[in-house]
């Protein structure tokens, strides 16, 4: 902790933006992260109340950060997510609210989670071929969350961005359609780099592709790199003069990716979890269901400082996590 920049770490980072998770349950099968679906390991999911989610937050928000990502899992199977974002929303300090979803509910929902205190949202699309997307998510509805895709413009989302997971040999002949896609409908788009888990080692070996990929393409369709912002999340961006939005590359496997880490991570039980890829989350819960804040704040400011400078994905260890949606992804 420092007086001056808020929360940080023992190597000086400033951590301004909390990924929650609602849910590890997802109803998707995406092949690179629950290829069978969901199954709970240890019994049945038991996530965070309205209540303490919002004494997670105002916690998170007393030492600094600004930025509320809800995440999953797949957060709006929740039945009670719209409360709890318009919850959050209402924490004083919390700039902006964001989420991430499959897009399944998106087409209905849009218009209440924006005026529930919503304000950016990022929708996965790995494929924009109807079989493709079905054999990626284990659903056919690329057209249902491409309605709900429109439904989050109409909505009037501060920024509505499309998520798509690089693989090598699944949808590598797609980055052209992709990027003229999102040109076309004034999206932004984020390429993100399959990452190695404990569950996809063999998926991992057989499909990882690097950012690089996209960029030579970019590059030739006039899309221009450019400059990082301070606090700017871990995605390097690019810009077309014809194009409102932007392309961004998230690349774990580059050499600096954790030296600009602002984020810090809560699971759905309470477990704060300082890397994606660290060894298991840090319980938080018995603080979360007392009312004791200064303790809560505390106990944040003590663990985060012991944050690793980096992880080791590139020396294969993905630390403890089984796949992205045990922790938020
Ligand atoms: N269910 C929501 C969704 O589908 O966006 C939110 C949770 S999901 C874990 C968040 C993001 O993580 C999605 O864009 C998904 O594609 C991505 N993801 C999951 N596993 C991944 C992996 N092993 N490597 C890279 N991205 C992954």
């Amino acid at each position: 902790m420092d007086e001056n920049r808020g929360l940080t770490d023992a190597i000086g980072r400033q951590f301004e933006y909390l990924r929650l998770s609602l849910t590890d349950v997802c109803n998707f099968r995406c092949t690179y992260c629950l290829p069978e679906g969901y199954r709970k390991v240890h019994g049945r999911s038991h996530p965070l109340s309205i209540a303490e989610t919002i004494r997670a937050v105002r916690a998170f928000a007393r030492l600094g950060l600004w930025k509320v990502r809800l995440t999953g899992g797949e957060p709006t199977l929740r039945s009670d997510f719209t409360q709890i974002a318009r919850a959050i929303a209402a924490v004083p300090g919390i700039r902006q609210l964001a989420m991430t979803t499959n897009g399944y509910r998106l087409a209905e929902y849009a218009r209440a989670w924006r005026d529930a205190g919503i304000s950016t949202i990022n929708i996965s699309v790995d494929s924009l071929d109807p079989a493709r997307f079905a054999a990626i998510t284990g659903h056919d509805r690329l057209a249902e969350v491409l309605r709900g895709v429109s439904a989050a413009q109409a909505a009037g989302f501060d920024s509505v961005k499309l998520n798509a997971v690089l693989m090598r040999g699944v949808n590598d002949d797609e980055l052209v359609a992709m990027i003229d896609f999102v040109a076309a409908h004034d999206l932004s788009l984020r390429f993100i780099e399959v990452m190695r888990t404990n569950d996809n080692v063999a998926f991992f070996g057989k499909r990882h592709l690097a950012g690089t990929a996209v960029v030579d393409q970019l590059k030739a369709a006039g899309w221009q790199r450019l400059p990082r912002l301070p606090g700017a999340g871990p995605a390097v961006e690019y810009a077309h003069p014809a194009a409102k939005g932007r392309i961004g590359i998230i690349a774990p496997y580059s050499p600096d990716f954790c030296a600009s880490c602002n984020r810090l991570r809560l699971s759905s039980e309470g477990k704060l979890h300082l890397c994606l890829f660290g060894d298991g989350g840090i319980d938080l819960r018995p603080l979360l269901q007392g009312d004791d804040e200064n303790a809560l704040v505390a106990q944040i400011v003590k663990l985060t400082a012991t944050k690793a400078p980096a992880h080791r994905l590139h020396m294969g260890d993905s630390g403890a996590t089984p796949h992205l949606a045990s922790i938020g992804g």
